[in-house]
């Protein structure tokens, strides 16, 4: 495994780390405070390419790949985990288009990005009633002369509102269950869908999370994402790949915490506190050179185009596990200014909260990692 950055990688992490600077770390508190979704930021993102880090350069993207990828996420997630997360899910679905869509979808919806049309794609799996078990969704795609009729309400949808377009999963046969789902491309001017009033959430509260609804609403055949019946490959296909973003996210998010405990200890290196808090920094530190190895290797087998399911798994559960310990002990450090909102801890620890729930839960990623396990044990491997 390659520990260099090459020149596409380098640029990803510089373009990230500069517009984190100047664009997101002067807003990300204001935007958690009043839940306003960052608009003209990600417009900026995208412009520098950052919208389809692992999109190549014909359709508006950096090629840095995925490696780079996670390199430019771990940067912006130090500075604003909620426009972060908004940049991840459009990077999902671009990268869907750009693998499952045809000349026309491609050529449609990835340049747009580039060009500061759309601040956000979204994402639209997840329902009221199912999320970890995908496979049992309700959404109905039902053919029609020209393409399909949806019907259902989705959940959960990561900047729901803001979207150009979001990827739907819905099923157009239901008997077949995961093999019965497809994918659709829903541009918002859609007659019969609407979105709803975002929730108001603990934490990554400027990125705005909607339920999408569809009633009646007609879906043209030209629309659909690959072949039919392919919607649950994509999705998982999809989400290994997001859950190496999730790592890459988390790990940032912990790293700017680290730094405010460590900055913390440095000014206060006689208080009698002191050796706990360097324990703590240097468990944390630890934790952290290995998560973001995981994170990286995820990366590294997802950029050879090797299978990655389980690594990626291993990868966001320890990641986000290890993440909502860090920042759990930097509240410690802090003591009470931890829960001051003034202290950037007591937003970090919110934020961090739910990356160890969105993408599949540390539950599912380890019921993940023991099938892969198992299946290898069985046919022979490891
Ligand atoms: C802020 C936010 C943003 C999100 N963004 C998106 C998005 O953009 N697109 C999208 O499609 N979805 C999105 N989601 C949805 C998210 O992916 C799901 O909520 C998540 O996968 C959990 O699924 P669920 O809602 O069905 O929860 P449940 O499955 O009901 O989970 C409840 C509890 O049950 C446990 N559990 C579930 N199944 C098992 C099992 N088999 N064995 C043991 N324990 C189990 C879980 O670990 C959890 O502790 C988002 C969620 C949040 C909170």
């Amino acid at each position: 495994m390659e520990l260099s950055m090459d020149d596409h990688q380098k640029t990803a992490r510089a373009t990230a780390a500069a517009l984190a600077d100047t664009l997101l770390l002067p807003d990300a508190a204001r935007l958690d405070r009043e839940e306003r979704f960052p608009t003209a930021a990600l417009k900026a993102l995208g412009s520098a390419g950052l919208l389809g880090v692992n999109i190549a350069p014909q359709y508006g993207g950096l090629g840095a790949g995925v490696t780079g990828y996670v390199l430019a996420v771990n940067e912006l997630a130090q500075r604003c985990g909620a426009t972060t997360v908004a940049m991840m899910v459009t990077n999902m679905v671009a990268e869907a288009i750009e693998k499952y869509g045809d000349a026309s979808q491609r050529q449609q919806f990835l340049p747009a990005l580039r060009n500061g049309d759309w601040p956000a794609y979204g994402f639209s799996l997840s329902e009221p009633g199912s999320g970890s078990d995908a496979a049992s969704l309700k959404t109905t795609a039902q053919r029609t002369d020209g393409g399909y009729i949806l019907n259902g309400v989705k959940s959960w949808v990561t900047s729901g509102g803001h979207c150009g377009v979001y990827l739907v999963m819905a099923a157009t046969d239901s008997d077949l269950k995961a093999r019965g789902i497809s994918a659709f491309l829903v541009t918002p001017d859609t007659p019969g869908f609407t979105v709803t009033k975002p929730e108001e959430k603990l934490g990554l509260r400027g990125s705005a999370t909607t339920q999408l609804v569809f009633e009646e609403c007609f879906i043209p055949a030209e629309q659909r994402l690959g072949e039919e019946g392919i919607g649950f490959r994509i999705a998982m296909n999809s989400l290994d790949g997001g859950r190496v973003g999730v790592s890459a996210q988390a790990c940032g998010i912990a790293q700017a915490a680290l730094n405010v405990g460590i900055d913390w200890l440095a000014q206060r290196r006689e208080s009698p506190y002191a050796a706990q808090w360097t324990r703590l920094i240097a468990e944390s530190q630890a934790e952290l050179d290995g998560a973001w190895l995981l994170c990286t290797k995820a990366a590294y087998l997802k950029d050879e185009g090797r299978p990655l399911t389980r690594e990626a798994a291993s990868s966001k559960l320890f990641c986000t596990e290890a993440a909502n310990r860090i920042c759990g002990r930097m509240l410690e450090i802090l003591g009470p200014d931890g829960c001051d909102e003034r202290y950037l801890v007591e937003r970090l620890v919110r934020d961090v909260r739910v990356t160890r729930i969105y993408e599949g839960t540390s539950e599912v990623q380890r019921i993940v990692i023991a099938r892969e396990v198992l299946r290898g044990f069985a046919s022979g491997g490891r």
